[in-house]
């Protein structure tokens, strides 16, 4: 298990590629909510996502090791951010894509410089392929969650908001194989134990939901929702013993709820953020945890949507 010392040196290795990200408010999604409400914004992060603290994290570790080329298999934000970094410390990066991923993200990760293999769309296929190309030591593999120092990345965010708002109640966070919500879980418990911190899952991708009610990682078949990011089958060997020991609760938003978070965001805050960032949102909306008069932060995990599927929320914008 990492711990809040791995964190703190994660912040300082990272400190000169990562934002320290602003904390947003709005007053009209804090009444709606019946509570104070403020976004922690990583989605103006490089590359508009926190998946650049752990991928750097990572990477500047591997390469300190003599690792010239780093591999990994991700939705698009974990390959987007490794391919960043890689292309900022002069490595090659190859990146192994699901065929359906969301057309923005992919054009960014070519964008980067890194060389793109499309492969099926579940994340096992992905890791397979990914696991192909770096067998014999050729290349480094980068996982997306489920490794200490991609988690001590992410829970930097958690460090932030802490010092950003140090009166802080309570902090949703989207969960998808688990690494951001364990990095800021073990940030926040092993500071301020009385912080809770609660995950938050789509309804059509509750994995980790059902794994932390039967106490063992439990896969769901496909993970069917607007929240691409979210799609994970089942949290990590990592991170699940993290998320039971320090998080508080995982809470379900429906997709139409996670739609209607977005377009407010969109409408009212002026911010663009994707569906996975959103689910933070719609749980704060709906006060999904049940909090009275509390000071929560949601935090924004990223932004990248591409444009067709802004078009897609119901309603129009
Ligand atoms: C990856 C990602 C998540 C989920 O993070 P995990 O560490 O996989 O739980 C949430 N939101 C966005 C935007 C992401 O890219």
């Amino acid at each position: 298990m990492i711990s809040i010392n791995d964190i703190e040196n994660a912040h300082k290795s990272i400190a000169d590629v990562i934002r320290k990200t602003p904390i947003l408010t709005s007053r009209t999604l804090s009444s709606i909510s019946g509570n104070h409400i403020s976004l922690k914004a990583e989605h103006l992060q490089p590359i508009g996502a926190f998946k650049i603290r752990g991928a750097t994290n990572m990477v500047k570790a591997v390469a300190e090791a003599g690792t010239r080329h780093v591999v990994t298999a991700s939705s698009g934000n974990h390959g987007q951010a490794v391919a960043y970094i890689a292309g900022k410390l002069g490595l090659q990066a190859t990146i192994v894509v699901p065929e359906n991923a969301v057309s923005s993200k992919v054009a960014a990760i070519r964008g980067y410089g890194a060389d793109i293999i499309p492969c099926g769309t579940t994340s096992t296929e992905r890791l397979q392929k990914a696991e192909e190309l770096t067998s014999g030591g050729k290349a480094e593999f980068i996982p997306p969650y489920d490794d200490p120092l991609v988690m001590a990345g992410q829970g930097t965010v958690g460090l932030e908001i802490l010092d950003q708002i140090p009166d802080v109640d309570a902090i949703y966070v989207p969960v998808g194989g688990g690494g951001l919500i364990s990095g800021i879980a073990t940030a926040v418990k092993e500071s301020k134990p009385g912080v809770k911190v609660i995950g938050v899952e789509p309804e059509q991708g509750n994995d980790t939901y059902l794994s932390n009610k039967r106490g063992e990682i439990t896969a769901i078949e496909r993970a069917d929702t607007i929240a691409d990011g979210l799609r994970a089958s089942q949290p990590g060997d990592l991170t699940f013993p993290v998320i039971q020991k320090y998080v508080d609760d995982i809470v379900l938003v429906s997709d139409d709820e996670i739609r209607d978070a977005l377009r407010f965001v969109l409408e009212r805050m002026k911010q663009l953020i994707e569906p996975s960032a959103a689910v933070t949102v719609a749980a704060a909306m709906t006060n999904k945890a049940s909090l009275q008069g509390k000071n929560v932060c949601c935090v924004l995990s990223g932004g990248n949507t591409a444009l067709e599927q802004i078009g897609k929320l119901r309603g129009g914008v």
